[in-house]
């Protein structure tokens, strides 16, 4: 942390709301996914048609020739919806429903395998995200995983990340999630206080949490991931202390932590309607980054390193990671997806409203159930809406996203893309200097603490002008 640049007492601060109003906070893509249009699907569908490119960079060795392949899985059902939640879920769905899914979800699969832009690449990684893939059965995952890797082999995969509401997990179902390769499993635990559990909408309970972890750790996935969320619906300082002691107690590989957000379509922001109410019943900004900054320090001492905005990974003593060896720190833990889409990897994308990136083009899957299937059951590629980013636009997407991890090198988008963000960016990064929230030295872009805390809402200042007061999603 550059304690000289963390200077709240002069510095400027940048615009932005103190309470939780309305809207995305969180940048996951760019340009923002409300420029992504109908129009624009043919590009996606010609980028299909081209091999794959060189791979450009990657800091984990053995280094493929062409652009690392991630295959993408939305599994849409949920036991209940949370009051947060703003994805696209369905908590109806029989089982005869969730056949067709995962039939239509391989169908597509199989229709990508045969596009020169898979150029046989196998998969480096894998993602199933929700929605809740633990909610499907045991024979549903072994049907769904033995023909996801006929179609596209796994033999080369790097990491198999599995999200889980710690609810739907058996012992049962763990071991078979376990044998089907998942290297990272992700427990949804968001809180361990049950009243705070219940009054968000979430199916779960801690004693269920405590009876998953314990289970996942015996059968010895390489990597547990617990997710908590700063700032729900009634959360306090004293229960947050005490839900990241229990974090710590725990003992995971590594933690991830969100700024509770309110977009337009969750059950809060209907609420919020209904009353009147401008204002999200949660924690205010300022809070839920000082919550996070507690939880930071806490791990710290714990002996986690914080790996990006969100992320705390389990030091190794005397252990060497990938990320070690490619001069990052020692750590256990990796999020191989994240760094490799954070980088330009390609992102073959399945599932209703799932968004994908192959051949650098961006896009975005059809949001309703029987669409999604009508059109698999055509033949046809599901695809909603798409965009190419300009050159310029594929820096500024890959320079925020890595900003997220506190430290950019300027030599990696120099030989990539032949411009120095240190000209390219020149405005922006002098306001985060006057803003006390980041730094550039020699080669590296670096962020302060207080400014990896609240990274999402400066990331807007790299943004193209077209883009900055436009709606996110
Ligand atoms: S479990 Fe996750 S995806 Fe499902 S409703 Fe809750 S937040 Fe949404």
């Amino acid at each position: 942390m550059n304690e000289t640049i963390l200077n709240t007492e002069t510095a400027k601060t940048p615009t932005g709301e103190k309470e939780t109003t309305v809207g995305n906070y969180f940048v996951s893509n760019y340009p923002p996914f409300s420029f992504w249009k109908p129009e624009f699907v043919p590009d996606i569908l010609a980028a299909l048609e081209r091999p794959p490119a060189h791979n450009f960079f990657s800091t984990i060795e053995p280094r493929p020739s062409t652009t690392p392949l991630g295959i993408y899985l939305h599994i849409p059902f949920c036991r209940k919806r949370c009051h947060f939640c703003y994805f696209k879920v369905y908590t109806d769905k029989d089982s005869v429903a969730i056949r067709a899914y995962i039939d239509a979800a391989l169908k597509e699969l199989s229709i990508y395998a045969t596009k020169p832009i898979i150029g046989g690449r196998t998969a480096n990684f894998v993602y199933f995200g929700g929605g809740t893939p633990s909610y499907l059965s045991v024979d549903q995952l072994k049907y769904l995983t033995d023909g996801m890797k006929k179609i596209i082999p796994w033999d080369g995969v790097e990491e198999v990340t599995f999200e889980c509401e710690p609810g739907t997990l058996t012992d049962h179902k763990l071991k078979a999630i376990r044998e089907m390769g998942v290297t990272r499993l992700s427990l949804g635990v968001e809180n361990f206080c049950d009243h705070i559990l219940e009054i968000n909408g979430r199916a779960h309970r801690s004693k269920e949490v405590y009876r998953a972890y314990g289970y996942a750790r015996e059968l010895g996935f390489p990597q547990i991931n617990i997710d908590i969320i700063a700032g729900m619906v009634e959360e306090t300082e004293a229960n947050w202390h005490d839900c990241i002691a229990k974090t710590i107690e725990l003992s995971p590989d590594s933690v991830t932590i969100y700024q509770m957000e309110v977009p337009y379509n969750t059950t809060i922001y209907q609420e919020m309607k209904v009353a009147g109410k401008l204002v999200a019943p949660v924690a205010d900004w300022e809070t839920k980054r000082a919550w996070v900054n507690y939880a930071f320090n806490e791990l710290e001492k714990a002996g986690y390193t914080i790996s990006s905005a969100y992320t705390a990974v389990r030091k190794q003593p005397g252990g060497e990671s990938q990320e070690s060896k490619a001069g990052g720190p020692s750590t256990s833990a990796q999020f191989i997806y994240r760094d490799k889409l954070w980088a330009g990897a390609d992102l073959l994308s399945l599932g209703v409203a799932s968004f994908g990136h192959l051949g650098g083009t961006h896009y975005q899957n059809h949001h309703d159930f029987e669409t999604y299937l009508a059109k698999i059951t055509q033949g046809e590629l599901p695809i909603f809406r798409a965009l190419t980013p300009t050159n310029d636009e594929k820096l500024i997407r890959e320079f925020v996203l890595q900003l997220k991890r506190g430290r950019v090198s300027c030599d990696y988008f120099h030989k990539k893309f032949g411009v120095d963000p240190r000209v390219r960016f020149a405005k922006a990064l002098q306001t985060l200097q006057e803003w006390g929230f980041g730094k550039i030295e020699g080669d590296s872009v670096s962020l302060n603490r207080e400014g990896l805390l609240q990274v999402d809402r400066l990331l807007h200042e790299f943004f193209l002008p077209e883009h900055k007061n436009a709606r996110y999603a």
